[in-house]
């Protein structure tokens, strides 16, 4: 497990950035943190760091908002409004975790028994006027990532 300090915004895109580098396609990516944590934050850093320029919203009614990038498609998740069960099949949500894509879900709780195992569970806690990071990888595609990120220089 990686644990680390983040003492500002900044601090969290950065992560985000460095994250960029070390994951491939295949990924479940799950974001765990209470509200204004800096779940999207990270996020944003993330998707700046594959190369997308653009806005990077919160996902709201969809849930979901995919981001086609030149390494990778990724699709954005946010649970936090997730209620019925049967949305997840409606919405095909199983088929959006496949060989191909990055999958980045907020709130990965709410939508708990339907969601495959993480490869990274990411966690953000209030920690002074920043934030404490730690990220675990699950599957062995995840010790590798966390094994990248920490042989990458600062
Ligand atoms: P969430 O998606 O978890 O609800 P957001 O990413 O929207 O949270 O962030 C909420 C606020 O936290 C934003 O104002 C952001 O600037 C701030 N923030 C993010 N990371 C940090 C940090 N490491 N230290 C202090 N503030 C942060
Ligand atoms: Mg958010």
């Amino acid at each position: 497990m990686l644990k680390m300090h983040l003492p500002d915004e900044a601090a969290t895109r950065a992560l985000g950035a460095r994250l960029a580098r070390v994951i491939a396609p295949g990924l479940a990516l799950y974001l765990h943190g209470d509200l204004g944590s800096g779940k999207t934050t990270l996020a944003r850093g993330l998707l700046r760091g594959l190369g997308y320029q653009g806005r990077v919203k919160s996902p709201t009614y969809a849930l979901v908002e995919l981001y086609t990038l030149s390494r990778l498609n990724l699709y954005h998740f946010d649970f936090y409004r997730f209620k019925d069960p049967n949305e997840w099949r409606d919405a095909g949500f199983n088929e959006y975790f496949n060989d191909t894509s990055v999958c980045l879900v907020e709130w990965p709780e709410k939508a708990a028994g339907l969601l495959p195992v993480a490869d990274l569970d990411i966690t953000l806690e209030f920690a002074g006027d920043g934030r404490d990071l730690s990220v675990r990888p699950g599957t062995e595609s995840g010790k590798a990532c966390v094994h990248r990120l920490m042989q990458m220089p600062l």
